[in-house]
C-alpha cells in the first residue's frame, strides 16, 4: 500500500517525455518544500484509454487530477459534477474528489484571476482578450464571473471568436462582442486589461503578439498566457510603455496552486512553485 496519503497526476498527450513535464516539477517541487506526502505522477492517456484510466483513478484512490488536451472535454461525460466556470465553459483541467464523488473544475482562469486580483479590481472593468482557443475561454468567463462589464474577443479565426463572445452573452452577466483581427489590432482607449491568450510567442517563437503597442497606455494592464520564457516579448514591449504587467508564469503557478488547495485543502508556497519553473524555462 501507497504511504502517500494524497495522489494526484495529469492526464495528457504532451507531445514530449512526460518527465520533462514542467507542471511536475513544479508540483513535486512544493510537496517537498512543505514535506507533503503527496505525489504528482505525470501520465500519457491516449484518447480511447481515457475511461480506463478514470476507473484506475477510482479503483487506486486518487484525491484527483489534472487534464489537458484532447481530455478537458471528453472527461465531461464520466464525471459526477461539475464546478460553475467548468460548467459554463465545458471544459475541465482539474478533477477533485469531494466525499466519494469526482468533479470537474477550471483552474486555468482561476488561476488567471489570482494573478490579476494582485493588481486590481476587476468588477467593471473592460478587458481586450486576444484568441478564442481555451485559454481564452478559461480567462474570458472566469473575468466575466468575477464582475467584469465588458469583454472584447479579437481573434484571427471569425467562427470561434463569434462563438465566444455568444457563450460569454449567453451564460454570465457581463457583455462580449467579436472583433475580426486583420493586421494590427488597435486597443480601444477604454480598456483596462489586454491579454495575449493565443500560442503567440511560445518557445521557441518569435513572433510579435499583433497588438499596436501605441495604442496602449500606462494605465492598463497587460498581460500574457505564455509561460515559456516567463518573460515574453509582448511583456517586455508593454513594460517599456509602462504598463502594468503579469506573465503567465502567474498563471501556471496559480493554477497549480488552487489544485493543491482542493486536494489536500493546503495552502502551498507559490513562491516555491514559481521558482521551480524558471529553473526549468530559463
Ligand atoms: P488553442 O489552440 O485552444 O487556441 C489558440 C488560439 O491562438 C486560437 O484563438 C488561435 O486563433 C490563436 N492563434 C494561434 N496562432 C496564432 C497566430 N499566429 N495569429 C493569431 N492568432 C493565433 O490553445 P490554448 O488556448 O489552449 O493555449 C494557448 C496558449 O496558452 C498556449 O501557448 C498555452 O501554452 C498557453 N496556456 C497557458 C496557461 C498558463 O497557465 N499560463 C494555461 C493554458 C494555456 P484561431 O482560432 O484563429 O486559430
Amino acid at each position: 500500500m501507497s504511504t502517500y496519503s494524497c495522489k494526484s497526476f495529469l492526464i495528457g498527450n504532451f507531445g514530449y517525455p512526460v518527465w520533462e513535464n514542467p507542471t511536475e516539477h513544479m508540483m513535486e517541487a512544493v510537496f517537498k518544500h512543505h514535506g507533503m506526502k503527496f505525489r504528482y505522477i505525470s501520465t500519457e492517456v491516449q484518447k480511447d484509454d481515457l475511461k480506463a484510466a478514470f476507473e484506475g483513478v477510482k479503483a487506486m484512490g486518487y484525491k484527483g487530477f489534472n487534464c489537458t488536451l484532447p481530455h478537458k472535454q471528453n472527461i465531461i461525460p464520466l464525471l459526477d459534477g461539475l464546478g460553475e466556470s467548468a460548467e459554463v465553459m465545458g471544459a475541465v483541467n482539474c478533477v477533485v474528489e469531494r466525499d466519494g464523488k469526482y468533479i470537474g473544475e477550471n483552474t486555468d482562469g482561476k488561476g488567471y484571476i489570482e494573478s490579476l486580483l494582485k493588481v486590481t479590481e476587476i468588477k467593471d472593468k473592460t478587458a481586450v482578450i486576444l484568441g478564442a482557443g481555451g485559454a481564452a475561454r478559461a480567462i474570458g468567463v472566469e473575468l466575466a464571473l468575477s464582475g467584469a462589464s465588458e469583454i472584447i474577443i479579437v481573434n484571427r479565426t471569425e467562427s470561434t471568436g463569434q462563438k465566444l463572445a455568444t457563450l460569454i452573452n449567453d451564460k454570465t452577466p457581463a457583455n462580449a462582442s467579436f472583433h475580426p483581427l486583420d493586421g494590427q489590432y488597435d486597443v480601444p482607449m477604454g480598456a483596462d486589461i489586454v491579454i495575449n491568450a493565443t500560442n503567440i510567442g511560445l518557445y521557441p517563437d518569435k513572433t510579435k503578439v499583433p497588438i499596436n503597442m501605441k495604442t496602449l497606455n500606462s494605465s492598463m494592464i497587460i498581460s500574457d498566457v505564455i509561460p515559456n520564457p516567463p518573460k515574453t516579448q509582448f511583456i517586455e514591449d508593454a513594460d517599456k510603455r509602462g504598463c502594468t504587467t503579469i506573465d503567465g508564469l502567474g498563471m501556471l503557478v496559480n493554477q497549480g496552486k488552487i489544485g493543491i488547495k482542493y486536494w489536500a485543502g493546503i495552502d502551498v508556497d507559490a513562491s516555491v512553485m514559481r521558482e521551480a519553473l524558471k529553473d526549468i524555462f530559463s
